[in-house]
């Protein structure tokens, strides 16, 4: 990337946010307040914020369940004859909800529609894709994470391996980052597989790493392992919605990811799941099987004969929380309005801004421990403060009271992430503005 212009003071930031093509979509959410003023958000990577239209969403599912109760599961009967005045667009029922979800869902994560389904949350969805992948034999048996995964993801995998009658102190290889970095270590990465592939039955990586905020190279990570007849699966958690993605084209067999982080759909939000095509049609597969999995046209036969919907669809296992998922199709049509193309444009530009700051503004006071290089990362930056505040929690909360929402993780890592959706230049100027006072009292 070409070596920024940025101009200094608040005046460079406002006349960037005056720049801004996406600077409207702002105002398509609702930002936290104090005292009237909105506070400086830059914590999207832990609850994404709500967007006005959620609420509307979230009542028309409560309505049509006040006006029609059991039949608010079919189509709406279509108006016989064009009345008048316009008609809300006629719903589809909630029998087939999650179906809407695949187009805007797959684009995100570069797929194939068949390839996703909206289901569950994210540990749920692990534990449905290790059932399926992680099929261990005597002589493969190995999952490999990284070192400094995220727990619920470490407590999946260690739990499964347990569940198998393994052994994790054997059959759990971690990837450790070379010392003093947080980054992942593809020679050491390199050197694992070379040792232990034949035996690595499954390798679980993350697509942006959720403490240093480093993008991970897919398709490269995915060869690597593949080349030793390993399974690969990704965790997009911190990814979906943040950067642009090609799971389909990386060859991954699964991924898995949740909602409410990037993609603004709430607490506790209905995640996501990618099967690649190559497994999806298969019926034998081995899996947990629910009745929302089988086969559309017979489940309400209520035969005994569990028969899989083709693609990711076959994974489901219960009719979904449709109160949980509304709120996701009002931030999927703000994705589908900016458009991840325009959003990493803003995204590249609004983080190398942060960057650019920190450094001019703390210098030696933060260090950064996201990679450098501008496509290795999403919108987050994780940095260390020198030296670390004495009292964690405490500096979080100077800072709150400085109006800057962020937060702080084991070991001394503060996460900034400012979102292109929503977060304006001006953000930026004034965090870092905030830090440097809350450093400074
Ligand atoms: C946020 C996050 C989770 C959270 O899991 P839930 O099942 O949604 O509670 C799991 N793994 C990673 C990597 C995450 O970033």
């Amino acid at each position: 990337m070409a070596s920024p212009k940025f101009l200094p003071g608040l005046a460079g930031a406002r006349a960037l946010d005056a720049d801004d093509e996406l600077a409207s979509l702002r105002r398509e959410f609702e930002l936290p307040r104090e005292r009237g003023k909105a506070l400086i958000y830059l914590c999207g990577h832990s609850l994404g914020l709500m967007p006005r239209s959620a609420r509307g969403a979230v009542s028309t599912e409560l309505d049509r369940w006040a006006a029609l109760a059991v039949e608010g599961h079919f189509p709406d009967a279509r108006p016989k004859r064009r009345r008048a005045r316009p008609t809300p667009p006629a719903h589809g029922g909630w029998l087939d909800y999650h179906a809407r979800f695949a187009a805007p869902l797959a684009e995100l994560v570069g797929a194939e529609r068949d390839e996703v389904v909206a289901m569950n949350t994210l540990t749920v969805n692990l534990h449905l894709m290790l059932a399926t992948f992680f099929r261990p034999t005597r002589e493969r048996y190995k999952i490999l994470i990284e070192r400094d995964a995220f727990p619920s993801d470490r407590y999946a995998v260690e739990s499964q391996l347990r569940w198998h009658g393994l052994d994790p102190n054997d059959a759990l290889l971690m990837l450790a980052p070379r010392d003093g970095s947080f980054e992942l270590d593809r020679e050491r990465y390199d050197a694992l597989l070379a040792e232990h592939g034949e035996r690595i039955a499954l390798v679980l990586l993350p697509g942006v790493q959720y403490l240093s905020g480093e993008l991970v190279a897919l398709a490269d990570y995915t060869a690597a392992a593949q080349h030793y007849g390993c399974r690969v699966g990704f965790d997009l958690a911190h990814a979906i919605g943040n950067v642009p993605l090609a799971i389909h084209d990386s060859g991954a067999d699964f991924a898995v990811w949740c909602s409410y982080k990037y993609l603004n759909a709430g607490p506790g939000a209905v995640g996501g799941c990618f099967v690649h095509r190559r497994h999806g049609a298969a019926a034998t597969l081995p899996r947990l099987a629910g009745w929302w999995g089988h086969d559309r046209e017979r489940r309400f036969l209520m035969e005994p004969k569990f028969t899989p919907l083709s693609g990711a669809e076959g994974w489901q296992l219960s009719n979904p929380p449709i109160l949980s998922l509304a709120p996701l199709a009002a931030s999927l049509a703000l994705f589908e309005e900016a458009g991840m193309k325009r959003l990493r444009r803003k995204s590249l530009a609004l983080t190398r801004y942060l960057e650019w700051l920190l450094e001019r503004e703390l210098g030696g006071r933060a260090q950064l421990l996201t990679p450098a290089e501008p496509e290795r990362r999403g919108c987050q930056l994780a940095i260390r403060l020198a030296p670390p505040p004495e009292d964690a929690p405490s500096f979080v909360a100077r800072l709150r009271a400085a109006g800057v929402v962020a937060d702080w993780r084991q070991p001394n890592v503060l996460r900034l992430a400012p979102v292109p959706l929503y977060n304006r230049y001006r953000d930026v100027y004034g965090a870092v503005q905030a830090l440097r006072r809350t450093l400074d009292a």
